[in-house]
């Protein structure tokens, strides 16, 4: 069974026609790539998955549970948590906090602890600044705090909205690490990134969406060598 399957996925913002039929599907296990230009409907498709905006048309199973309509909240408690564009940390609390409110809605606050425990772990950066307010931290540390608090929550399905932005390249590159990282753990991704050449390094396969619907999909090798992809995302070749 996928992870998640969107099929023939239509969002309108008022006149906006965002999605036109948009399909994608997450295997388990699987870190996906969804690439395309500003305003070509990335950060719509997570939103719609995440419950954040209703589709007029189409459909989103989530390990074979339908959850269009579902509420964004009963959403995260099924283990599909999504990561926003511009990480969001709370920038009065510490990191420690941060990473608790994470585990809000998680009963068992032993498994809570385990969680953070992990997190620190993966993240050693995180445990040495604990204290330390989360508005303080470098770009790249919010960054990799806002992916942090997304895993105490319990994801089985993670979805990142340019994880990358505003990164220099060796942070972006340990951010992608990460990522990997956490993948390897069973945890599948769906990566928006405008960064392609970053994403199509960690991606097993990827999308490239253009006005609203998928033009190309392929394996992250067959998406870097082709030469559409080089020309408008590489950078050319
Ligand atoms: P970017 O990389 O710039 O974030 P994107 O691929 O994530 O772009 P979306 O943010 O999904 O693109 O936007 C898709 C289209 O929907 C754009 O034309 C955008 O202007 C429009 N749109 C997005 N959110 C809204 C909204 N709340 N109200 C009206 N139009 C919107």
């Amino acid at each position: 069974m996928a992870a998640l399957e969107i099929d023939g996925l239509d969002v309108h913002y008022g006149g906006v026609h965002a999605l036109r039929g948009l399909s994608l599907t997450v295997g388990e296990g699987e870190v996906v790539a969804l690439l395309g230009n500003n305003g070509a409907g990335k950060t719509t498709t997570l939103s719609a998955v995440s419950g954040l905006v209703r589709p007029s048309a189409g459909r989103i199973t989530y390990e074979g549970r339908d959850i269009i309509g579902a509420k964004a909240s009963a959403i995260v408690r099924l283990g599909l948590v999504h990561v926003p564009e511009g990480r969001r940390v709370f920038s009065t609390l510490s990191v420690h906090d941060n990473l608790l409110l994470g585990g809000y809605a998680v009963r068992d606050q032993a498994e809570v602890k385990r969680r953070i425990d992990r997190v620190y772990g993966l993240l050693p950066r995180l445990a040495e600044r604990a204290g330390q307010q989360g508005g303080t931290l470098s770009g790249g540390e919010q960054q990799m705090l806002a992916i942090g608090r997304a895993l105490v929550t319990g994801p089985r399905l993670l979805l990142l909205d340019e994880p990358s932005m505003g990164l220099a390249p060796l942070v972006v590159a340990a951010v992608m690490d990460v990522i990997r990282e956490i993948n390897a753990e069973g945890t599948a991704v769906l990566l928006v990134e405008q960064n392609a050449r970053a994403a199509l390094k960690i991606a097993h396969r990827g999308y490239v969406i253009e006005n609203g619907a998928c033009v190309l999909t392929g394996t992250a090798a067959d998406l870097r060598d082709d030469a559409r992809v080089a020309e408008a995302y590489l950078g050319g070749t």
